[in-house]
Order: C-alpha cells, then structure tokens, then sequence
C-alpha cells in the first residue's frame, strides 16, 4: 500500500505522491523562541518526525525545513500586540538576540533528548530578511498589498475576490476571526488585512532597511519566505498545529500564491493539542506547562515521552497524564529488557531472521501507510516482543531493529550499551570460552565456566539451539 495521509486541504484521506520522488519536501512551523518549549510543543514536532521517518521507511528521502521566529511573531497570531521576543528581553533584561540564542539552546537539546533527527536545515526568521522583503515586493508588483505608515499589508479583500482566501480552513472571513478582536489600524483598507512588514515602530528594538523605510517582519511572510527559499514555489507537505490553520496557514497560502501564482503546498498536515486533564491545551500564555526536563524527576525516561506520543495517532487530542506517561515507560523498560536478553547470536550481523517475524514488519509498514496510524504499529512491535517471547525465539532481532528507524528508540546502541556496562572483559572471556566448549561437547568444562560466571554474578541461561543467556544478577 502506498503512503496515504490527511490532507487538510481536502479534508480526506489521501494517497500521498511527491513532486520528484523519491525526494519529499517537507516544511514544518517551528519554535517561537521566547520561553521554553513545552510537552505541548514537541508533541507537534514528535508528529513530523514519525512522518518524516514513516516516509523514509517507504523508500522515500525527506528535505525538511524548520524555521525557527526569532522575531516578529506578536503576542496575538492577529499581528495585534508586542513582539513575544522582545517582550521577554525587556521583562529579562536582555537583547532579542540573547533571548533567541538561549531558548533556541534548550530547544535544540530537547530535540535531542527525544532522538528526533534534525531536519536538514533550522532557518531563523532574523538571518531571511532579504529574502521576506524581495518577497513582499514580489507581492506588492502583483497587486495584492499596499504600503501604508504603519505598515506594508497584504490586501485580503482582493485576493477573497478571487474566491480563494478561506480554503484551508473553510470559514468565512468572520468566522476566522470569531473570538478574536481585531486591532483595526486606521492605515488598514479592511480590518481582515494582515501585515507583512511592519513600519514606523521606533520602541521595537531589532530594525531593518527596506524601500518603504526601516521596520521588521510579520510573522506569516518569514514561513514563506525561508519555505520557498530552500523548497521551492511549490512544497509537497507542510505541517503545524491545528492552531495554524484559520490564520497563520491561511496566510502562508495567501502570500506565497499571490506572489507566484502557483499551489503553494499540496499535502496541509495538522497535528491535535497535548491537552490537560480538563481538556485545556496546553499553552505557553496559561503561565505554567509541563518541560521535558519535569520528566526524569518523576521517573520518566525522555524516550517514553516519545512512545506516549507514538501511541496516539497525531489526529487526535492527546490527554497528558501521569498513568499515559507510565504506561509508556513500562513499554519503554519493555523493549529494553527485550533487547537485553537477545542472545549475542541472535544479534550477531548476517543473523537469520525467521519466517513468522515477516508479518510483523508488513502489519507496522501498513499501519505507517494508513495515515500515519502509530498506535496500531506500536501494538504490531508489542506484539512482536511478546510473541519472541512465546516462541523463545529472538529471531526477530533484527526486525525489532529495522522498526526502531520510526519508533526512535535507539534499542541496537542501547543493548550495547547495557551489556558492555555489565559484562566485564574478563567475563566474555569465560563466556566465550564456554560457547566454544558446548560446541565441542566439552560439557564439564562449560559447567566449571558456568559455575566460574555465576560467582562472578552472572546469571546463565542455555538455551536449546546451543546459544546461552547471560545477565549480570540484580544486587
Ligand atoms: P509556538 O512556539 O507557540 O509558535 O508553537 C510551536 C508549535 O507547537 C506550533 O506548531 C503549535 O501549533 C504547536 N503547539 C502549541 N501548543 C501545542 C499543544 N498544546 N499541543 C500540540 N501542539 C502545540
Ligand atoms: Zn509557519
């Protein structure tokens, strides 16, 4: 079955087929370094990278881009408000710059701790300027925005003539904006006008020339500028939270078509919130949200954070709790103790993988081709273990292997890393040793080694097929 996914565009499930296969471009809304990122946030970016590795894993090679706004997002994602970076450098003390270099620090050492593969480029709004103004002159030469005191817009009224603003989210201007005040600028043709550029504001620290005076970026231009830059007029997927899609990916679609007259993206991707008990998102401006660094204290691994978010498919809403977290853990500890127990021929490279494991890895590959749908691979790579378990065959090694490519574990470094940390030097001697005297027969001496390994606090278990166990005793 060929990849399928949810494209917000249309609103169903779709096969998914690329521009230039095998390569997939993929641009992903990033951070707003202003605080930490919160479990909420890296939900969302978790998503793209079971995606990222969901296509991989079909034989496809993935270009992701993710920007990281180290200015220019305001406090509303209306363009009304402070700038959320400088409003922390002032509360702080600070220059934007050392704001955005230090929590742009902490982000990329989250990412890490979640073993999610980097994208191939993090581009900052702040080093794009260039390219966000040829961008909006591209779009004032089209007739879509014009230049006031305030600021340079862009002309929605025009572009809904054209039947085509409203597309992702299928709302109506009004409907867009429900809830949300609009600031109406004096200089805006209508309220619904968002800006591109930003003039006139001489408070805001971080400036730049341009032909309509010095200013700063909005924050919807910096995505597609840097998107097009490195992806193209034309990008295959494009992902973000559900939040992005009335405003933010509205106006991505709005600028980037006007400017180029062609489809901007063809496959829209959304992920649902990591909520709270009540069903609250759970958001920076609620003033206090769970951190990645939260986690160890409570006995959580940062790896079993990224099980509990492969356990939910990237659709739906998931609710953060302290009985989902230790679920995960335990499936965590599961795999791991698993991979501990495979015996060294069963990992050793070239080492046959039986029949029976082979439905495993089409059942986890479907369940990846069905719209990403990780709950259902996970049970299929439970399932697996258990039933290695049941067969007292760990055969399925490296099959288990070749399904951490998506889930993300790092089991392979991780056996190594656990027996090399528990089986001295000498005592692979002795191991080795006694599979060679099994092989020849020589069962005294494999006993006298195995009584040797067990003094020195090894567990020794035979297994028929001539391989053995070996497992340094809890003390
Ligand atoms: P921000 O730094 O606020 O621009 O958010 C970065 C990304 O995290 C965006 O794609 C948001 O849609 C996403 N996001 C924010 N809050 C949550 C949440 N509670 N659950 C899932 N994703 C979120
Ligand atoms: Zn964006």
């Amino acid at each position: 079955m060929p990849f399928h996914i949810f494209n917000t565009l249309s609103r169903t499930v779709e096969e998914f087929t690329p521009q230039n296969p095998p390569e997939v471009t993929l641009y992903s809304c990033g951070p707003t370094v202003y605080l930490p990122q919160h479990l909420g946030n890296f939900r969302t970016f978790l998503c793209w990278d079971f995606l990222k590795r969901a296509l991989k894993f079909d034989g496809y090679r993935v270009r992701q881009v993710m920007n990281i706004t180290d200015v220019g997002h305001l406090t509303s994602d209306e363009d009304a408000g402070e700038d959320k970076i400088e409003k922390t450098a002032r509360a702080e003390g600070k220059s934007p710059l050392e704001v955005a270099n230090h929590y742009t620090e902490l982000f990329l050492a989250d990412w890490d701790r979640l073993n999610m593969e980097r994208p191939e480029r993090f581009s900052r709004a702040t080093e794009h300027i260039a390219e966000m103004i040829a961008l909006i002159e591209k779009i004032i030469a089209a007739g879509y925005a014009y230049v006031t005191k305030s600021g340079v817009y862009f002309d929605v009224e025009k572009y809904r003539g054209e039947n085509r603003f409203g597309r992702l989210s299928r709302q109506s201007l009004d409907e867009q904006h429900a809830g949300n005040r609009l600031e109406h600028s004096p200089d805006k043709h209508n309220p619904h006008d968002f800006a591109l550029w930003v003039l006139n504001q001489p408070n805001h620290i971080l400036q730049w020339p341009t032909p309509w005076g010095p200013g700063y970026p909005g924050w919807h231009i910096e995505c597609s500028a840097m998107a097009m830059k490195y992806l193209g007029e034309t990008i295959d997927i494009h992902t973000g939270g559900m939040d992005h899609i009335p405003i933010h990916h509205e106006n991505e679609i709005a600028q980037s078509e006007s400017a180029t007259h062609k489809p901007f993206v063809r496959y829209f991707v959304h992920s649902a919130f990591l909520v709270g008990k009540t069903g609250a998102k759970i958001s920076k401006s609620a003033g206090k949200f769970p951190l990645l660094s939260d986690l160890p204290g409570a006995g959580i691994d940062p790896l079993a954070f990224r099980i509990f978010c492969f356990s939910a498919k990237y659709r739906s809403e998931l609710v953060f709790s302290d009985d989902g977290l230790r679920a995960a853990q335990g499936n965590l500890d599961y795999f791991r103790e698993f991979s501990r127990n495979v015996p060294p021929e069963a990992a050793a490279p070239g080492a046959e993988t039986p029949g029976w494991a082979a439905d495993y890895y089409e059942r986890f590959h479907e369940a990846l081709d069905n719209d990403l749908n990780t709950p259902q691979a996970l049970a299929v790579a439970l399932d697996l273990v258990a039933e290695s378990y049941r067969r007292k065959d760990f055969g399925a090694w490296p099959t288990l292997i070749a399904l951490d490519a998506v889930l993300g574990l790092e089991l392979s470094r991780y056996r190594e890393t656990a027996l090399g940390a528990t089986i001295s030097a000498d005592a692979q001697k002795l191991m080795d040793e006694r599979a060679e005297a099994r092989r020849s027969r020589n069962f005294q001496q494999a006993d006298e080694l195995r009584k040797q390994l067990e003094t020195m606090g090894y567990e020794v278990k035979d297994n028929r097929d001539g391989g053995a166990e070996y497992r340094r005793r809890q003390v």
